[in-house]
């Protein structure tokens, strides 16, 4: 039981050190596999015991060991971060054939996430193929009828509804006030919730991402930084559709709750 858990904290870890290489090469359009890490300051190639996940940065104390750039503490905190999203994921959906799901689909959104966030961009390279692999995950159904996460009719209206919402409500906002309230992106990565979650979770999760996304942008007026900054979106989608992967019937049940 404790050893399961370790296995998975230690396997999110990895995965996070690798997410770190996706969300710093994706956007600037290089390949995640060669070549290998390296210090973006003095082209260092890391060894093995260099690209430990936190330990190394911990050991190196944030320092590149070929030219002492600070290596920025983000890149171990989202180690962390994937590596505890992993426990918890793992807590609720245990050892079965779901497992490697949630945890791919939370992977992907947290990539997303951080690159909403560092570029205000939300790559085709991530949610095209998310969307593809959502419609075939869920279109497994019937060879595999344990893995699926929704059936792959709701699926497909998943990807048509998520698509479709966000373009209604970015054409309104464009028609209203003249400026284009969210990016294609957004689009897709609703499509994509909606190709993994199918259509029942998108409802919902624009509801969760709109409450989060308008109390941050509250925060932010009030705080004085800008009235034109720009608030990336997509991190608020990705955790609608994070929650509703994982808590959907608490979820609907608390809205069903607020509605009465
Ligand atoms: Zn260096």
């Amino acid at each position: 039981m404790i050893f399961d858990y370790i296995v998975v904290g230690i396997l999110g870890l990895i995965v996070g050190s690798f997410l770190n290489v996706v969300v710093h090469r994706v956007p600037r359009r290089e390949s995640i596999v060669t070549p290998g890490s390296h210090c973006p300051s003095c082209e260092h190639s890391l060894r093995p015991w260099e690209n430990i996940p936190v330990l190394s940065w911990v050991f190196l104390r944030g320092r590149c060991h070929g030219c002492g750039a600070a290596i920025a503490w983000r890149y171990p905190a989202l180690e962390l971060l994937s590596g505890l999203l992993a426990l918890v994921i793992f807590s609720q959906v245990w050892l079965t054939a779901k497992l490697p799901l949630v945890l791919v689909f939370t992977w992907i959104l947290l990539a997303l996430t951080l690159i909403d966030l560092e570029t205000h961009l939300l790559p085709d390279r991530i949610t095209k193929p998310g969307i593809l692999a959502g419609l075939l995950l869920n279109g497994s159904v019937l060879f595999w009828p344990s893995v699926a996460l929704t059936s792959p009719l709701n699926a497909l209206l998943g990807v048509i509804v998520g698509y479709g919402c966000l373009w209604l409500l970015s054409a309104g906002c464009h028609l209203a006030t003249g400026r284009h309230g969210m990016g294609g992106g957004d689009l897709k990565l609703l499509g994509m919730i909606g190709a993994w979650l199918g259509w029942q979770a998108i409802l919902l999760a624009l509801f969760i991402a709109a409450i989060s996304g308008g109390l941050v942008a509250v925060i932010y007026l009030l705080s004085g930084k800008g009235r034109d900054y720009a608030m990336p979106f997509g991190p608020y989608l990705a955790l609608g559709g994070w929650l509703m992967l994982l808590w959907p019937e608490q979820i609907i049940h608390g809205y069903m709750h607020i509605l009465m």
